[in-house]
């Protein structure tokens, strides 16, 4: 079978603030891109993190809420048409021998790019794991951190680990559903939203749930098929609960992931890039934002916007060696304004 490759002058890897900003930059300078982000919503840690949070240093906005910033960056890079692939992460980076990179993800998109643009914040997200031995062993098959296909879990003994709002969430969705459902949380408090949680406890009183305060201890198998597993409570004593499916909602945790793998030069899970352009050790890979390392850098989103549109130019000049550059302003360039679709004449 022949694999679709798309080929596109650059590909960013990473959808939060700077790598969203990096779309309007290269746009602006008539530079189409793609995006990939293993995270299924574009934001980045503001999205992730803390979307509810106040920021209160983005130049000339006194004060932003965080989702809403990542709203502001989608409605100012629109006019460029960036392709997103959301809920995939970027596995592989190759240099080719004509100086273009293979750049594969983990669902097997494959792209055919000029330039490419690390903007990976602090790398990719990940599922904390239930960190029981053996967990592994079931992972994808008995054990999961998300829901794909809800009808999975139906009609399934079914236990949960959480308490924040993925955990509850699901509680509430699958419990009607399930053969059995029990819920368990290290603590009494969840963290989840208040009438999600009032939900919760009325399925209490119904019984079709039960509340578990305690930890995961041992998973309970026989041969290759799980069959529930042992929660240390709060009281000390072990419970073993009977289960056909475990789902794990402990939040996401960041690690560097494949970008350590892809020949670049770095120093504390950082890229080392220079200042002028922002480009790593391998000519054509530039690198932005939380994920680049530098004399004097700051992780801050401002920083973040300045090295997406000193990148931009770098870009550019890598893809079109021959190309004069010159300054342009966005109040006065008829080219820049046509770009942004806001062209009068
Ligand atoms: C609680 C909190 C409050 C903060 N408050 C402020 C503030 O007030 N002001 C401020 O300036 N900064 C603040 N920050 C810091 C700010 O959020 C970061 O500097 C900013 O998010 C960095 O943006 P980024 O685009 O570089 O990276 P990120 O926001 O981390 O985004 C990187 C993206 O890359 C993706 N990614 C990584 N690896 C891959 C891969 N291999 N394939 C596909 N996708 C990948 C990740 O999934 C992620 O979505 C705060 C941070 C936190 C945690």
């Amino acid at each position: 079978m022949s694999e679709k490759i798309i080929t596109t002058e650059v590909v960013i890897v990473g959808a939060g603030p700077a790598g969203l900003f990096q779309v309007f930059e290269l746009g602006l300078l008539g530079i189409k891109c793609h995006i990939i982000d293993t995270l299924k919503a574009p934001g980045g840690q503001c999205t992730e993190l803390y979307p509810d949070k106040p920021i209160y240093d983005i130049p000339a906005l006194p004060y932003c809420g965080a989702r809403e910033l990542v709203d502001r960056l989608m409605q100012q890079i629109k006019p460029f048409g960036a392709e997103f692939h959301l809920g995939e992460e970027t596995v592989e980076l190759k240099k080719q021998s004509n100086g273009r990179f293979h750049v594969a993800t983990d669902v097997g998109t494959v792209f055919d790019a000029g330039a490419v643009v690390i903007a990976g914040g602090v790398g990719s997200f990940q599922p904390r794991r239930l960190g029981v031995e053996g967990h592994e062993r079931f992972e994808g098959s008995q054990l999961h951190y998300s829901v794909k296909n809800a009808a999975d879990f139906h009609g399934r003994k079914l236990v949960i680990f959480g308490g924040g709002d993925s955990a509850i969430d699901w509680t509430l969705a699958l419990a009607p559903k399930a053969t059995s459902m029990v819920l368990v949380h290290r603590r009494p408090e969840f963290r989840a939203a208040p009438a999600s949680v009032a939900k919760m406890r009325e399925l209490t009183e119904t019984g079709q749930l039960r509340v578990v305060e305690g930890l995961a201890h041992e998973l309970h198998a026989d041969g290759d098929l799980l069959k529930g597993v042992h929660v240390k409570t709060s009281t000390g004593e072990t419970q073993l609960l009977e289960a056909e499916r475990l789902l794990v909602f402990f939040g996401l945790a960041a690690k560097l992931g494949p970008i350590a793998d892809w020949g670049l030069d770095i120093d504390k899970k950082a890229i080392k890039v220079d200042t002028e352009k922002f480009e790593s050790n391998i000519p054509g890979v530039f690198a932005i934002g939380d994920i680049n390392t530098y004399p004097g850098k700051k992780k801050l989103i401002l920083s973040g916007f300045h090295e997406a549109a000193l990148a931009a130019f770098g870009v550019q000049h890598y893809l079109y060696p021959a190309k004069k550059q010159f300054l342009q302003y966005t109040t006065t360039s008829p080219a820049m304004q046509k770009r942004l679709g806001v062209a009068t004449a």
